[in-house]
Order: C-alpha cells, then sequence, then structure tokens
C-alpha cells in the first residue's frame, strides 16, 4: 500500500510528495525539505496514516536535491538509503565543496558567462542547508532488491540529479518515480558534477532521455511523482516529453543561423526574463539542446582561446 504525503517547499515548484510504503518494514520514500513547516506537515500526514516518526523503519532517497533529502535524520529508528552520490551531499565533505565549486567555474567559463556572474558559483550551494546531515546506511545500485519491501527493486535512472533512482515493482506495474516524470512539467536535466572525480562532465539532458526511454520498455501503469498527482497515461506522457524536447531543440538550432554561439548567448536569447534569476537551471537546459544537437550531428563546438566554447550549425 502507497500512500501519498505532499508536503511544502520553499520552492517555485511548490509541494514535494513523499510516500509511505507498508511492507515488511515501514518505508518512507524521500523526507521533504529541512524546513519546520515540512516537519510540522510530516508529522501530522504520517499521523492521520497512524503513524508516528518513530515508526518509520527505513528512509529511500529518490536523489538528494533539498526538497526530497532534508528530514533524513527526523527518524531516530530509521536506517537511510540511496544511490552513493547522495553522500557527497548528506556529508558536504570539503573536498567534495572543492571539487563542486571548480567543476561550476569550468563550466561556466566554457558557456561564456560573463564576469559578473561568478560569484553566483558559491551561492549554488545555499540549498545546502534545506538537506539533512546525515551519511547514507546502505548503498542502493541499479537492480538491488529494497530490502524490506519484497517485489520492488532499484532503477538507476540519472539524469535530473547524479543521485536519481526510481522504484519499480513489476508485480503492481508501478513506479515510484522521484522526479524522473512529472505530471504537469518537464523535468530540468540539472548539470551536476560527476560521481567520481576522473569522469567528465555527465550530459545530463541524455541520461535524462535514456532514463525516460527505459520506461517505454517496461509496462508501468503508474508512476508515483515527486511533484502533483501520480500519472497514469505514462507511455504517451513520455512520448510527449521527449517529442517536445525534440522541438526545443530544433528551435534552439534555428538560433545558430545567423552564426556561432555561446552557451550563455544562447540562454539570454531562450530564457531573456528567467536567466539572471535562475542562471543555473536555464543554463543547464541550453547545454543539454547542445549536447543533444551534438549527439544528432546537427551542429559543431570551437573552443577559442580563451577556452569560450561556441555553437555551430554543422
Ligand atoms: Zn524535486
Amino acid at each position: 500500500m502507497i500512500h501519498q504525503l505532499t508536503i511544502p517547499t520553499p520552492y517555485a515548484v511548490g509541494d514535494v510528495n513523499a510516500f509511505l510504503v507498508k511492507g515488511d518494514a515501514l518505508t518512507l520514500v524521500d523526507a521533504g525539505p529541512r524546513t519546520k513547516e515540512a516537519y510540522g506537515v510530516l508529522e501530522n500526514q504520517l499521523g492521520e496514516l497512524g503513524v508516528r516518526m518513530t515508526d518509520i523503519e527505513q528512509v529511500l532517497l529518490t536523489h538528494h536535491h533539498p526538497d526530497h533529502s532534508g528530514w533524513t535524520d527526523a527518524f531516530p529508528n530509521a536506517v537511510l538509503l540511496g544511490h552513493e552520490y547522495n553522500n557527497n551531499w548528506l556529508t558536504r565533505d570539503g573536498g567534495f565543496i572543492e571539487r563542486h565549486d571548480r567543476f561550476y567555474m569550468d563550466r561556466f567559463v566554457e558557456q561564456g558567462v560573463p564576469e559578473q556572474y561568478l560569484g553566483l558559483v558559491k551561492k549554488m550551494k545555499r540549498a545546502a542547508e534545506l538537506m539533512g546531515q546525515r551519511r547514507l546506511d546502505r548503498i542502493l545500485t541499479e537492480g538491488d532488491e529494497l530490502p524490506g519491501l519484497p517485489g520492488w527493486t532499484a532503477l538507476e535512472t540519472l539524469g535530473h540529479a547524479q543521485s536519481h533512482l526510481s522504484f519499480w515493482n513489476p508485480g503492481k506495474q508501478v513506479l515510484i518515480g522521484g522526479d524522473l516524470l512529472l505530471s504537469k512539467v518537464s523535468s530540468n536535466p540539472l548539470i551536476e558534477p560527476p560521481l567520481s572525480p576522473d569522469e567528465e562532465r555527465p550530459k545530463t539532458l541524455l541520461q535524462y532521455n535514456r532514463s525516460l526511454e527505459r520506461l517505454l520498455e517496461l509496462p508501468v501503469g503508474t508512476v508515483f511523482s515527486g511533484h502533483g498527482d501520480p500519472v497514469t497515461d505514462v507511455h504517451p506522457l513520455i512520448r510527449q516529453r521527449l517529442e517536445k524536447q525534440h522541438e526545443r531543440a530544433m528551435k534552439v538550432h534555428g538560433m545558430l543561423a545567423d552564426g556561432p554561439k555561446s552557451v550563455f548567448e544562447l540562454t539570454t536569447q531562450l530564457f531573456p526574463k528567467a536567466y539572471q534569476r535562475e542562471l543555473g537551471l536555464t543554463l543547464s537546459e541550453t547545454l543539454g539542446q547542445m549536447d543533444y544537437l551534438m549527439e544528432q550531428g546537427l551542429i559543431k563546438r570551437n573552443r577559442d582561446d580563451r577556452g569560450i566554447d561556441r555553437y555551430e550549425q554543422s
């Protein structure tokens, strides 16, 4: 039995969902943002289901973003499980933070972001205040059976986050999908540093598309999502999302008709109002389209002597 809990967040996305799953182990999937308000709502909604915070035996994370990973330490009797990548954020290890800042600084240079915006790199971690601070007790990887939940498996569904897992129950044809597929909006393929320092920048939109395409191979009846109502027209919605993304990419391709442009230049044209407020999100969207068009062989990239990448139609 799956119960959806709906928790307020301070983010533009609005409410976030968490799920109570009553298996052999009483399980909570995701834990809201670390705000007082979210804690109260979580406690109340669990209470309405006859569950106290101390009753929860395990917390599973779909990904590390703060609206999902906040109250990981509010359940004194629960073990915490998720993708290995979560630990980078749950522990905020100094080495990772340094690598994180360097990673974004390198990306900003490649993308041609003007100097006045470079200070934003440090602010990109502010969200971490709303994340929990507790290391995972157990790491889940692709194909793992979920402990305490017979019939459920973990799927690695990267793209929106480098820690993203979905939880699949083939018997019930139900997926708890985190932010993989949302009913109302498309999911942002956020640019994030790779799990291991020697890996290249993950091409997050391509990862994301592959994760969606993977669901097309599975008989998914319902996706319980991180935001909004459960999705029941799963395959049609996935096809629609993939088509829309292709259309957006082709629009960007058209914007290169009058010559080479950097990711930053394209972003200011694509999101003239939003880019200053949401620079990280909007650059991720644009870079995603560049990765897609490169993969399709429709554009090429040249790096100038200042290290700025410019893309042009091929
Ligand atoms: Zn989310």
